[in-house]
């Protein structure tokens, strides 16, 4: 549990940590959603890969496909020889035969081709499947740790603000409500330190006048910068 704090110093701090455990607790799940949505991309740029696979697949069966009914209709001209009587006919019955062949082998070529690109692609999708698989495992790890962590954060929100709520004795109750203002409006950074020698305010680097120390130093009132309108505290250097 945080303590009560008896000075301005104190407080400010109060609100400093209360403003890095908001930061936290809103960058986590900011973090997270960046996340997300590159997994998101990821999986379906996996999706278009795997359509890919699947046509380059396709493809070579529907020309294996086309290289089987030529060679069944190369059988069947072969058959069809045997009872051929003219000289002509069987010239352009063999003549079909070869211009088949000749497409068949150029055909065959091709399918060579598009099932090394088959495998190719294969081995690129099982890589990209095993990245995607390992990026998913990492945006649930950071899912984990970050509710994981939220919960005693929250709980530890809500103990710095119950501190600063009792610390906020330590302003008087006049300027009470201008401090209230000046917090909701700024957070943390309606506060600013000056340094007792220089007078120099630290939110905004003005050198106060002699009156505004000495202000501070009787402690009865809030002193506010006339330049930047931060609550201020004295501190040594
Ligand atoms: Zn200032």
């Amino acid at each position: 549990m945080p303590a009560t704090v008896d000075d301005l110093r104190g407080l400010h701090d109060l609100h400093r940590r209360v403003k890095a455990l908001r930061d936290r607790l809103e960058s986590g799940p900011k973090t997270l959603a960046a996340r997300m949505r590159g997994l998101e991309s990821r999986r379906a740029a996996l999706e278009e890969a795997r359509t890919a696979l699947k046509q380059r697949k396709s493809d070579v069966q529907r020309q294996e496909l086309l290289v089987q009914s030529q060679r069944t209709r190369c059988d069947d001209l072969r058959i069809k020889l045997n009872s051929v009587k003219k000289n002509e006919e069987y010239k352009a019955i063999m003549n079909e035969i070869a211009m088949i062949n000749k497409d068949v082998n150029s055909k065959e070529e091709a399918i060579l081709e598009l099932m090394q690109g088959v495998e190719t692609a294969a081995a690129e999708l099982a890589t990209q499947e095993a990245e995607v698989a390992k990026f998913a495992e990492g945006v649930e790890a950071l899912r984990h740790d970050i509710e994981s962590k939220a919960e005693g954060q929250r709980a530890q929100l809500q103990e710095l603000e119950a501190a600063i709520t009792e610390s906020e004795a330590v302003v008087p109750p006049d300027d009470r409500e201008r401090y209230r203002r000046s917090v909701k409006g700024k957070g943390d950074d309606a506060f600013a330190a000056v340094d007792r020698h220089t007078r120099a305010c630290e939110g905004c680097n003005q050198v106060n006048t002699i009156q505004d120390i000495s202000e501070l130093m009787n402690a009865e009132r809030l002193v506010f910068c006339k330049t930047c309108g931060r609550i201020m505290y004295l501190v040594e250097d």
